[in-house]
């Protein structure tokens, strides 16, 4: 099934210039759950739903994560009325899907604006996470001997890097719960992008401080298990080396 059979027009009022628009959103209950990464990132079978994750005005050109789109102080509307939409020159709004390069275009003016807002940590290192896994997304789509697998693959660790670093600022400066996640799945998320980026002893502080939190799912419990033993068999195997 194409995307354009799993995604609707929703409707949105724009919190800078006050138009009423329309964005494509997957349709509830049509993606199906298929995987979960390492660092949480979840595979659905049909559709990838990360694509679809801005919401962007084709009026004035404001885009965000839904979860932050509405999120805007009078500061932050002037800043980007003065900065943002003087110069934007309207878009196409007709595609009834997104290509992974439409995507990424809509990512990166989200990015554009939250720089002009001045964003949280938490908001920039949420979206830096959700487009590196938008870029492992797209180059999983590609067939293997894919010239463009590198470059992206590239872009993806530049993202993860990014991600880890905001977050771990929001971890620190800003109330839970974080991007929605509370204190245990972010130490587990940023345990993950850790390991992932060889940060191994900041890694096990992560997992450590999730070890000592009463109130954790089983998910959860079971990430802190994988993680533990992932490090033990990186430590092992540096000593293996040493030896
Ligand atoms: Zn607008």
């Amino acid at each position: 099934m194409a995307d354009k059979d799993l995604v609707f027009k929703k409707s949105y009022k724009c919190p800078i210039c006050d138009s009423n628009f329309k964005n494509l959103t997957v349709k509830q209950g049509k993606a199906y759950r298929e995987s979960v990464d390492f660092d949480l990132k979840v595979n659905f079978r049909n559709i990838e739903p990360l694509k679809y994750d801005i919401i962007m005005c084709p009026v004035c050109g404001y885009g965000a994560l839904e979860r932050y789109f509405e999120r805007v102080a009078p500061r932050q509307r002037k800043d980007i009325i003065d900065k943002k939409c003087q110069t934007y020159v309207g878009t196409d709004d007709d595609k009834d899907e997104l290509t992974y390069d439409d995507a990424i275009e809509r990512y990166n003016n989200a990015f554009v604006c939250s720089e002009i807002k001045n964003s949280k940590n938490s908001e920039i290192g949420f979206m830096s996470l959700k487009l590196a896994w938008l870029y492992r997304a797209y180059s999983k789509s590609l067939p293997l001997e894919d010239v463009k697998k590198e470059e992206l693959w590239q872009k993806e660790r530049e993202l993860l890097f990014k991600a880890m670093d905001n977050l771990e600022v929001a971890r620190l400066k800003e109330q839970s719960p974080i991007c929605g996640m509370d204190d245990a799945t972010l130490d587990i998320l940023l345990a993950g992008l850790c390991i992932e980026l060889e940060e191994i002893d900041t890694a096990r502080k992560y997992i450590n401080s999730a070890m000592m939190n009463r109130n954790v799912s089983v998910g959860i419990r079971n990430k802190i298990y994988e993680f533990k033993s992932t490090l033990k068999r990186i430590e092992d195997e540096a000593q293996a080396e040493n030896e």
